[in-house]
């Protein structure tokens, strides 16, 4: 699971913290160093973890914590409430159109995040909560996604929208559209193609879809495994397509961790989910506090 390291590097810190008395302001500062030391290995931005080292520091160097019962204690805890604020604080849900109006999502990100498979996890979500989603087809490039949205659909339960390989991804969506309105999907989500590399052709691609039917979440997955290019892939497709939220793959992996401390605070959305394995079942809401605790262990 992801930040295993890195939970085993705090809890060395924590530990050292407890086993003293008192704190002095040195014993602090090398605790804050170590913790530092240990979030640039999880592969955090390392703007991310100049603002939490000095947030965590300003609040530990304070007189009612050093003069304290238990000081080591009241920086754990600091540490522990500055992680969750780095991570959004609040839990985020995907904002959907009231009543039985349709809600239309749309999933972009780069080829292998893991964007297909989320999609249907996505779907069995909502089915289990009352919906009746549709799933589009979006990516005409690769007839092995299509066929990959249509398995994953049908495992779920989940009907899936596809017009083949020779339209153009906005007509599918509008087509797709008409299509939910017609059998009463109140979800629609649309399944858009990823590249290897961000690249203008995607963003045009993703816009015209935005100018052609009226998308009301924009959903970004990024792959833990790839750390902080996650991080600057989720910058870059904010600025150019606008995202509302975000969602991290493979966090069950041998992976580091840090593009899921980092992604909040460098693009200001939110994680709203966490993939956490290769089975339709393994998506988690995002609790930032849950996901705290788990990273201190
Ligand atoms: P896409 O190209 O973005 O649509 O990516 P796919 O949905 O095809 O996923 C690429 C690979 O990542 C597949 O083998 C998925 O099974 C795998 N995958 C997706 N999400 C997760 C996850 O949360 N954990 C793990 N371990 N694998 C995942």
């Amino acid at each position: 699971m992801a930040f295993d390291s890195l939970t085993e590097k705090l809890q060395n810190v924590f530990r050292n913290l407890r086993s003293k008395g008192r704190l002095t302001e040195d014993d602090v500062k090398e605790a804050m160093k170590e913790i530092k030391r240990a979030l640039l290995a999880a592969d955090v931005n390392f703007k991310v973890v100049k603002g939490f080292i000095k947030n965590v520091q300003e609040r530990a160097i304070g007189q009612d914590v050093m003069n304290g019962l238990n000081p080591g204690q009241m920086v754990i805890k600091i540490v522990n409430e500055e992680l969750i604020a780095l991570m959004g604080s609040e839990t985020t849900e995907i904002k959907l159109q009231p009543g039985s109006a349709i809600t239309v999502i749309m999933m972009a990100g780069l080829q292998g995040a893991g964007k297909t498979t989320t999609t249907a996890k996505l779907a069995g979500k909502y089915k289990l909560k009352g919906k009746k989603p549709l799933l589009v087809a979006c990516d005409v490039y690769r007839p092995a996604a299509i066929k990959q949205l249509q398995v994953n659909g049908e495992k779920q339960g989940v009907e899936v929208f596809s017009m083949g390989d020779s339209h153009r991804p906005a007509d599918i969506a509008r087509a797709a559209l008409e299509h939910a309105r017609k059998n009463g999907n109140n979800l629609v989500i649309l399944d858009t193609a990823g590249r290897l590399h961000i690249d203008e052709d995607m963003m045009a691609e993703l816009q015209e879809i935005k100018e052609t039917v009226e998308v009301h979440q924009t959903i970004l997955v990024i792959d833990a495994m790839t750390g902080q290019d996650a991080v600057n892939v989720a910058e870059e497709f904010n600025q150019k397509i606008g995202i509302d939220g975000v969602i991290v793959t493979k966090l069950d992996g041998d992976t580091r961790g840090g593009a899921a401390l980092s992604v909040k605070a460098v693009t200001g959305k939110p994680i709203l989910y966490v993939g956490m394995g290769e089975k339709l079942s393994d998506l988690e809401q995002f609790y930032p506090d849950r996901m705290a605790s788990r990273i201190l262990g």
